[in-house]
């Protein structure tokens, strides 16, 4: 069924069960709603169903399986890929959903599929706890709970897949299903880190860890011209740091942002960034060495607020500007690796772009690779390329240097790519990520999306 049938005569028919908002093309608030986080993606959907609870999303669910159009979930809209909308079909936009209750008895937290983590952060601090989430409060907690999910906490509690213990579900069919330990556990595997694209996830809920408020946060910039210095040093700390110690290294550019002083704005740098699971004393002596690689340009570090952490980074990714990301599992972070990611670090067509280079193992990699649908846990760093700019006239630039940055990286890689900082595009085979999973992945996805309603949007798809 083409969009015009849809747009004129269909839309009537779910109206009459809908209680949310209907978005057509011409509907004021349709323009805002369309959009998501990155400006690359400028899709236009036939309707937009802005839910209010499970009876719409089962309502939209049924309405695009019986016209068999492209279905597109939106949670926090912040896939840089941007598989939060598409053209033509029908976006089931939880954006309204983001409601957070807390039980601190059971340690758990509750969250509806909408909701971003600054809306979880937000309640579970109220009780001293955090669920090991993001690091940008914006995002949403739908798809980077599905993809995997890396933050400040995770070599002390794992993925934010590993903390989801159940999730309420409409599947393909239209139908509510509970997914836990106890019941549809195949579902709850394959929603932990499978890349989502199984059903629409109307409420996920975690298992939480004490935390806060106070924590030490390290943020020591060293010029990139130590680049090279600082790499090794940090990779010789990581080897043997404990869990308790989660810390980046990225290569930037300081941002044009009051955070920082203004002689710096714009000097590139090699930033050693992370957070300490523990008491702000123990976190301030544990983490000095990593303020200690040379003489930083600036030295941010020091006792802040969780929620402070979790926020810090939020202005320098803002709605609708242009974003290009792509990275690499890497085996090894020797001297050659080194030598490469600097290489391209230094061409770097836009100040705004990143190239973090994220520590894993600890309690990530002590989580077998069959028992989440996320795969293989081996590789020691993450590198990830994310090409940031303005101007759509900077676009070919842009996307040419994290091309090539990514192919020359490529011979270093595991030969996965994780889901959530991906392009999705053909290259990065990325269904190869879910490794030995992908199998049962997509008879998973068979079983609860029979008819691939939601397949368009994900690595791995009932109709594969
Ligand atoms: C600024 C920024 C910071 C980031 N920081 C981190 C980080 O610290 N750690 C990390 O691991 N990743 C991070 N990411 C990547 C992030 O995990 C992904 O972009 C993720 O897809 C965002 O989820 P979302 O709900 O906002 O996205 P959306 O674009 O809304 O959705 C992403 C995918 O999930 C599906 N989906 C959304 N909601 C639901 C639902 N309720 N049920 C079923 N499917 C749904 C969508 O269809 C889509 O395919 C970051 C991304 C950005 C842009």
């Amino acid at each position: 069924m083409g969009t015009k049938d849809l747009l004129t005569d269909e839309v009537r028919v779910l109206e009459d069960g809908f209680r949310g908002e209907l978005l057509r093309p011409g509907d004021s608030g349709y323009e805002g709603a369309r959009r998501i986080w990155n400006g690359m993606r400028d899709a236009r959907p036939a309707v937009i169903a802005v839910c209010s609870g499970v009876a719409d999303v089962k309502a939209a669910v049924n309405f695009a399986r019986e016209r068999d159009v492209p279905v597109a979930v939106r949670g926090g809209g912040h896939n840089v890929a941007g598989t939060a909308t598409c053209d033509g079909g029908v976006v089931i936009d939880l954006s309204g959903m983001r409601s957070v209750l807390v039980d601190p008895e059971e340690r758990r937290v509750r969250a509806q599929g909408g909701a971003t983590w600054g809306d979880v952060d937000w309640e579970t601090q109220a009780f001293g706890l955090v669920v090991p989430g993001g690091v940008v409060s914006e995002t949403g907690i739908a798809g980077l709970t599905l993809g995997g999910g890396y933050g400040w906490t995770r070599r002390k509690w794992g993925l934010t897949c590993d903390a989801l213990v159940a999730a309420d579900v409409v599947t393909g069919e239209g139908e509510f299903v509970r997914a836990s330990e106890e019941e549809n556990e195949d579902l709850l595997w394959a929603l932990r880190g499978g890349g989502g694209g199984v059903g629409v996830v109307t409420a996920f809920e975690y298992e939480c860890h004490p935390l806060g408020p106070e924590v030490f946060f390290i943020g020591a910039l060293y010029p990139l011209d130590d680049g090279e210095e600082v790499f090794r040093k940090w990779d010789e700390f990581m080897a043997d740091a404990p869990d308790e110690i989660t810390a980046d290294v990225s290569v930037w550019s300081v941002p044009e942002h009051p955070m920082f002083p203004e002689e710096l704005h714009g000097t590139p740098f090699v930033g050693v960034l992370g957070m300490y699971v523990g008491s702000v004393e123990e976190g301030a002596e544990a983490m000095r060495p990593l303020r200690e690689f040379g003489t930083p340009l600036l030295d941010l570090s020091g006792p802040t607020t969780y929620l402070q952490v979790q926020s810090m980074l939020d202005p320098m990714f803002p709605d609708g500007d242009r974003y290009y990301w792509k990275s690499h599992y890497l085996g090894d972070f020797g001297d050659e690796e080194i030598g490469t990611i600097l290489d391209f670090c230094r061409d770097r067509p836009s100040p705004r772009s990143v190239v973090p280079i994220r520590s894993l193992g600890g309690a990530i990699a002590r989580v077998g690779a069959d028992e989440t649908a996320f795969g293989d846990r081996d590789a020691s760093v993450l590198l990830s390329i994310d090409g940031t700019w303005e101007d759509p006239a900077d676009d070919e630039a842009n996307v040419e240097w994290v091309q090539e940055f990514w192919d020359a990286t490529e011979r270093y890689s595991t030969g996965a790519t994780y889901v959530n900082f991906s392009m999705l595009e053909e290259d990065e085979a990325i269904r190869s990520s879910f490794a030995a999973n992908e199998e049962r992945l997509t008879m998973v996805k068979r079983l609860y999306d029979p008819d691939g309603v939601f397949g368009r949007s994900s690595p791995v798809s009932a109709a594969d």
